[in-house]
């Protein structure tokens, strides 16, 4: 039932970027617009389930188009993706939170997350490890702690996967399995590779309360995200009640949009300091 809600929205939009693109050249038009700076990033505030305080931000990219307006990210990744954009887009990326991160860093304490989806394209390149030594040097100095967002797929036809989740873990980054729930039987990597979060995909968190028989896979995968010492982050979280639901299963970890939408950095820090104790 939720993978059908991710392929509508992924419908929806790929018909809007169809029709657009029959009349622009989509991949020029990212390039003009990172130059014309038309990308913005948002944060979406991450919180720890047992004080319910902000303890890092996941980064979304943001594009809005001269003529077409906001273009959801979904649409204009995937499409980047395919168009071999996708590493110049996310040094973009890179360099719109680091530029963000100077203001957050005089605001939100020592060691706050900064989440990053890495798109497997870009990890698999071979300028990946340069790429991320710059935006390190961009960054402030010693003042957030990094983790990567990558898919299942990413390890599911990367080989040199764990070389990589190794060289990561040596520069200090961590690792979240991103919408944990919609690949296939990814339990087998879990085991495999040492993961440091596992997020639950928002379709899981979405069927919480509904007639449904995803209540036992997520125990199971909750279960075993605990014995792998894995923490859980729960995405799309958007009721008290499914925020108790998960709190009493013990994922440690939530985000959604009953916390908070993702934000621009002025109101992150607002954000912060009305939450942090
Ligand atoms: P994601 O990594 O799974 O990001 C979470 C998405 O869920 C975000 O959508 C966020 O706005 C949305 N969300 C958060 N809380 C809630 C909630 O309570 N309810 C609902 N309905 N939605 C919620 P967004 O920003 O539209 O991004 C969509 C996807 O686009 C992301 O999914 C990610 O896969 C991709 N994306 C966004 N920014 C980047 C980026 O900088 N690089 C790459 N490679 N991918 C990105
Ligand atoms: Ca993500
Ligand atoms: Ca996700
Ligand atoms: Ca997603």
């Amino acid at each position: 039932i939720f993978l059908s809600g991710t392929l509508l929205s992924l419908l929806v939009g790929g018909v809007c970027w169809l029709l657009f693109s029959l009349c622009k050249q989509p991949g020029k038009e990212i390039l003009q617009g990172i130059k014309r700076g038309e990308f913005h990033v948002e944060y979406q505030p991450l919180i720890t389930s047992y004080n319910g305080q902000p303890y890092g931000a996941e980064a979304l990219l943001r594009w809005t188009h001269p003529t077409e307006g906001a273009i959801p990210p979904d649409v204009f990744i995937n499409y980047a993706e395919t168009q071999n954009l996708i590493i110049p887009l996310t040094r973009h990326l890179f360099q719109l939170v680091a530029r963000d991160a100077h203001l957050l860093s005089r605001h939100v304490p020592a060691g706050t997350i900064m989440g990053l989806n890495i798109s497997p394209l870009h990890l698999a390149s071979e300028t990946f490890r340069d790429d991320v030594l710059c935006w390190m040097k961009a960054m402030p100095v010693d003042h957030f702690s990094y983790v990567f967002e990558i898919t299942e797929r990413t390890i599911v036809r990367d080989k040199s996967a764990g070389e990589l989740f190794s060289w990561l873990h040596r520069q200090g980054i961590k690792i979240a399995i991103d919408d944990f729930g919609t690949g296939h039987s990814a339990l087998i990597y879990l085991e495999r590779y040492a993961f440091d979060y596992l997020k639950i995909d928002r379709g899981f968190v979405q069927s919480i309360g509904t007639e449904t028989v995803t209540s036992p896979v997520l125990d199971t995968v909750l279960q075993l995200a605990k014995q792998l010492k894995m923490k859980t982050v729960a995405e799309g979280v958007e009721t008290g009640d499914q925020a108790a639901w998960l709190i009493n299963r013990g994922v440690t970890h939530l985000q959604g949009y009953i916390f908070s939408r993702p934000l621009r950095p002025e109101p992150l820090i607002d954000y912060f300091e009305l939450h942090s104790a």
